[in-house]
């Protein structure tokens, strides 16, 4: 049975982000953390994580994304793989900054890992170590070339853009990318959450030129809708390049697909929510209960926060009124407004 649940605006829950860890080798200086507590340490443990999988099973979701931290500082992180594999999961990606990429790659795509992103700030040996606080360029684009020669099914490269910084630096990632359709170049607007709220007034960049740029080198645009209205141009050459903008397309959060679990525990419906969440810890850890009933008490805890998830720009579906409302502009004004009328939630199956 293909069961797929709504959240209140009408949003399918297809995706479970999981953050394996908050430790992390790289000190970027505009890391949002995935919108997580700084001071965090502690970590579910890979079994507990196939538990809280399960539950996301079970409700139809059969994708998983891995992040960080840094995921491949995570000692079990194939046994991770291993395991949401064997809930029958149809996409296990993960996100890395491919320092460690080299050595574990291997065993991470055997274990069951089927996407990739590579982040990649800059193809400048001092730029990149300015971004990131190392200099490990070398190492990173050694992992690259060795994911390149593995059957994943899609690598991307992950650039935050920086005004100033590696903006100048596009011509040189297309080339980077171009001729392989299996390639994409993910460009990225610096998003405003952790220490990228720090720094956004100076680093911050529209991708708007950047896009013209990137029209004349392309023979055709796709939006992928179910990923955050993502415009994705298709290079005449192969390969392809996404742009995602969590901050000036008005309509990101209308496509997006996704809860989150925090390395330590808690259910999140979005990286700017981080004052709503549930903690799962209590459940999982309960002596007096079996995998069935923890699950079941998960999946009250997904359909909580499922109910209580919100767009963080928020968007009017209306025939003839189709302009659109952000949070970085006077979103909040109009707050309470604007909420479309779809019925609360509800389960189709
Ligand atoms: N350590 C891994 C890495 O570097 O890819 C995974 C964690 S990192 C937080 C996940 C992704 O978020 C990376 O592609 C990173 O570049 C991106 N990212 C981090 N801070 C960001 C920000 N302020 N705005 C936009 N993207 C950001």
């Amino acid at each position: 049975m293909n069961r797929e649940i709504l959240d209140r605006y009408g949003r399918s829950i297809r995706v479970l982000r999981i953050t394996v860890t908050h430790t992390c080798n790289y000190k970027c200086f505009f890391c949002h953390m995935e919108g997580e507590d700084p001071g965090n340490r502690s970590e579910l443990s890979a079994e507990e994580i196939r538990v809280v999988a399960k539950a996301f099973r079970r409700i139809g979701v059969s994708e998983f994304k891995i992040t960080g931290g840094e995921p491949l500082l995570r000692r079990d992180l194939i046994d991770i793989v291993r395991k949401l594999k064997s809930l029958g999961a149809e996409d296990i990606s993960m996100t890395t900054n491919g320092s460690l990429l080299y050595e574990k790659v291997d065993d991470l795509r055997a274990a069951g890992l089927d996407r990739i992103n590579i982040s990649l700030h800059s193809l400048r040996r001092d730029v990149y170590a300015k971004i990131t606080g190392v200099d490990a360029l070398d190492k990173v684009l050694k992992g690259v070339e060795r994911a390149k020669r593995l059957d994943f099914r899609r690598i991307k490269i992950n650039v935050v853009i920086l005004r100033g910084l590696n903006d100048d630096e596009i011509s040189d990632f297309i080339e980077f990318i171009r001729g392989d359709d299996r390639l994409i170049l993910q460009l990225i607007e610096l998003h405003p959450v952790g220490r990228g709220g720090e720094v956004f007034n100076r680093y911050f960049m529209s991708l708007e030129e950047i896009e013209k740029r990137i029209i004349e080198v392309s023979d055709k645009l796709s939006i992928r809708r179910e990923l955050h209205n993502r415009p994705l141009y298709h290079l005449r050459d192969g390969g392809y390049i996404e742009i995602v903008k969590p901050v000036s397309n008005p309509i990101f959060c209308a496509g997006c697909n996704r809860l989150r679990l925090t390395s330590d525990g808690f259910l999140r419906p979005c990286l700017m929510r981080p004052d709503v969440g549930i903690d799962v810890k209590p459940i999982l850890r309960r002596e007096d209960l079996g995998e069935d009933e923890k699950i079941s008490e998960i999946i009250r805890a997904i359909l909580r926060i499922i109910e209580i998830r919100e767009p963080s720009a928020m968007w009017r579906i209306d025939p003839g009124l189709d302009y659109l409302v952000h949070r970085y502009s006077f979103m909040d004004s109009l707050r309470g407004r604007i909420r479309i009328n779809i019925p609360k939630r509800y389960i189709v199956s």
